[in-house]
């Protein structure tokens, strides 16, 4: 954020700098050179630069309540959007706009008051702003611009993983279905639905992570359209990017997804499948997490049967799905062994055997077959096809494949399914988007996956902050004020690094997953080579493959051991072949056309980067043609508990959910906007000699600020617009008249 002009002198109340907490409260006792000495509110005495304070609204110390509008801040820098959000979370206010953006603070407690039928009725139709902030009034507010300008709307919801987007969505839901929702009585509504495909969606693409117990490890957009009369007629959900490698390769404390662990408590069912404790399973006792507190999986079972009902999934297809996933578990169980054969792997003992079997018998396919598809691929040339054995890693190798495979495609038949039972209205042509997507992230590691989930973060980025600047044009239009200088910056230079064609990240990662020969050094060479000196990518210290991208976010140093590997989706035509010819139809029906037999490896690269590149560039084309809301959930401690609030991360995510980017643009106009009777009451004691003689308040307001030598500020038809510490020169000579 800019530099604000801050008015030093003795008494001043301030912002300092801390490294636990960001920011504390002080008040400058002493002018010392070029130093400035403070007392801060825990009677520290420090010396610090006057760069490093930011002005404090000594006001704030009475009203405890906050603002319920960032932008009603005296001074809007981000301790007081911090400071701001901590008292209004003490008071379970979790909800906070700025501007147009909705700021939500995870409660961590459940607050039904908030939620029920009355508050709802309340938000109906209220004009936005007149209410306490809440996502109700959002999606009210969409609503009613949808049906007001025959526009379609979208709803984007982000933050950290465990910051609420999933909770939020499922509120939006809720409020449109309560808004838009036919009368009760219908059976099986589209609404009904749409809310029921949460838990079944949950079921098989959430799961434990160290973030979160239900993290949602897919994204999702949810398109509710409506009729001419604003009744919800129909309903489509499109998602993002799976985690495959979840299915087969968990850390503890995590788990894989929930519906495994689901169809193990089962009872009958999985005594059925030959299923016991997820102990006994190797894609779920590579963490010893088997539970979740306060939730028992036996009834997450149930619901997630009754979810199938309710979206019109047949007895038999309900069947097929879980008999899949029992596939899936015993298939993750078979072992290898060295065959005698050079380079060749046999099946491990009788036990492997055994879950051979029952896979195969899950899958209804031939087990020679299967064994023939894990242990052998088949490679074609010119003289004809070639069978080879594969050593025990490949054989591995191939399971895992054959097992993400299928749970992936198992996942896509669902949302398939979902939407066909749910169906879509031909004749709609107003729409409310609302995507739930993981935000910006950087961990310790960060590998492909955070590649492209930040990689989307910069895409959403975009088309915030353009957002965020246009709405501030047609304010300043609206109030016919000059605003052609406000600077517009823009991350168009790591879109272009990440996906310029034909040189790019994901352009020289797909170039390497074809050449066999490469590895993840002769990728990262190349991006060094093709990237030398570009602003925002340089290679990691301390490693000569890993690249740090300067994200909109921060820094993110990604590892590139498995780029290649998890960018190339290979469809192997043996699994295909394999699970095609299962006697059971859904299995089947999971592969319908195996690919052509002329291909001439067995191997067809397809890459998961350019796929997700190309779902991104339908979703913002989407985007584009709404009008966007913008809701920025954050998480506020790490041990997921009510009433904790720890600064620094807050502030983090912040900064990467763009909000603190919407206080820097609005602080790059005129982030101050009085309405003229506000003004005069606050600062009509600074010219008293003008106070009689004239009554309007336009022009009292004009002569005001002249009289403080002001200069650069508008004044609008009804508001005056200051810039960034005009009201901080105010205040303080407000303080010495006082
Ligand atoms: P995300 O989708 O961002 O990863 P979730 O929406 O799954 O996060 O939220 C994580 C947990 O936080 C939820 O399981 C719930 O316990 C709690 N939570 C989130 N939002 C609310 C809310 N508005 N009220 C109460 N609890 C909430
Ligand atoms: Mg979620």
């Amino acid at each position: 954020m800019p530099e604000p002009k801050m008015n030093l002198r003795k008494g001043a109340k301030v912002w300092v700098e801390d490294k636990s907490l960001a920011w504390v409260a002080a008040e400058i006792t002493d002018l010392k050179g070029k130093q400035v000495q403070v007392q801060t509110v825990s009677a520290k005495t420090v010396l610090v630069l006057p760069e490093k304070l930011f002005p404090r609204d000594a006001d704030e110390e009475e009203e405890h309540g906050g603002v319920d509008d960032m932008t009603k801040l005296t001074y809007l820098n981000e301790p007081g959007v911090l400071y701001n959000l901590e008292r209004r979370y003490a008071l379970n206010d979790i909800y906070t706009y700025t501007g147009s953006i909705l700021i939500a603070v995870n409660p961590f407690t459940k607050l039904p008051h908030l939620y029920n039928v009355h508050m709802m009725e309340q938000y109906k139709g209220a004009p936005f702003g007149e209410l306490s902030p809440h996502v109700f009034a959002v999606a009210d507010v969409s609503y009613r611009a949808m049906m007001n300008e025959g526009r379609s709307q979208s709803i984007l919801v982000s933050g950290e993983s465990g910051a609420g987007k999933t909770e939020t969505t499922k509120l939006i839901m809720q409020y449109l279905t309560f808004v838009g929702g036919r009368a009760a009585g219908d059976d099986r509504t589209v609404e009904q639905q749409v809310l029921e495909s949460n838990p079944l969606l949950e079921a098989f693409g959430n799961a434990r992570t160290v973030r979160n117990d239900n993290s949602s490890r897919f994204g999702k957009f949810v398109e509710i359209q409506f009729d001419a009369n604003g009744r919800i007629s129909g309903a489509a959900i499109r998602t993002y990017l799976l985690e495959r490698s979840r299915v087969v390769q968990i850390t503890d404390p995590e788990r894989n997804y929930h519906c495994f662990y689901q169809l193990c408590a089962s009872g009958k069912d999985a005594a059925k499948y030959k299923l016991a404790h997820p102990s006994h399973f190797h894609y779920l006792n590579q963490s010893r997490t088997y539970e979740l507190e306060g939730v028992s999986s036996a009834e997450e079972y149930m619901k997630t049967r009754r979810a199938m009902d309710i979206v019109g999934i047949s007895h038999e297809d309900q069947e097929a799905i879980f008999c899949t996933l029992a596939a899936i578990l015993h298939l993750g169980n078979i072992e290898f062994s060295p065959g005698r054969e050079h380079d060749s792997s046999v099946i491990k003992d009788q036990k492997s055997t055994f879950h051979m079997q029952m896979a195969a018998d899950l899958f209804r396919c031939d087990v020679n077959l299967l064994l023939a598809t894990l242990s052998t691929r088949t490679i074609q040339t010119r003289e004809g096809s070639i069978v080879k054995a594969l050593d025990c890693n490949a054989a591995v190798a191939s399971r895992d494949a054959l097992a993400k495979t299928v749970y992936a495609r198992l996942f896509d038949w669902l949302v398939d399914k979902i939407n066909m039972s749910v169906g879509q209205d031909p004749n709609s042509h107003i729409q409310i988007g609302v995507l739930d997507i993981y935000g910006f992230e950087c961990f310790k590691h960060n590998s492909f996956e955070q590649f492209c989930i930040n990689f989307a973060n910069e895409k959403l980025q975009q088309h915030f902050n353009e957002h965020v600047f246009k709405m501030e044009q047609d304010e300043y239009r609206k109030e016919e004020i000059n605003w052609s200088y406000i600077e517009f910056i823009d991350n168009q230079d790591v879109l272009d690094l990440i996906e310029k064609k034909p040189i790019g990240i994901i352009a020289l990662l797909d170039e390497a997953c074809m050449f066999p020969k490469s590895t993840h050094e002769t990728f990262s060479t190349k991006l060094f080579q093709n990237f030398r000196g570009h602003s925002r990518l340089e290679r990691a210290k301390f490693s000569e493959t890993d690249f740090t991208v300067s994200h909109y976010a921060g820094k993110v140093t990604y590892q590139t051991d498995t780029f290649l590997e998890k960018n190339r989706d290979y469809v192997v035509v043996e699994h295909c072949n394999l699970l095609a010819s299962s006697k059971c139809p859904f299995v089947a029906g999971l592969f319908p056309s195996p690919p052509e037999e002329s291909s001439r490896s067995s191997y067809k690269f397809s890459s998961v980067a350019t796929r997700f590149k190309q779902q991104l560039q339908a979703l913002m084309e989407t985007l584009n043609s709404t009008e966007p809301h913008y809701i920025r959930c954050v998480k506020p401690n790490s041990l997921n508990r009510p009433h904790k609030f720890e600064n620094l991360s807050i502030l983090h995510q912040l900064r990467c959910g763009g909000v603190l980017e919407a206080v820097r643009i609005s602080l790059a106009g005129y982030p101050t906007r009085r309405t003229y009777s506000e003004f005069v009451d606050r600062f009509g004691l600074l010219a008293p000699e003008f106070m009689d003689t004239s009554y309007d308040e336009k022009a009292l307001t004009e002569k005001i600020l002249r009289k403080l030598n002001l200069e650069n500020f508008q004044l609008g038809r009804t508001k005056v617009f200051l810039r960034a510490g005009q009201i901080g020169v105010l205040d303080s000579r407000r303080a010495e008249v006082l």
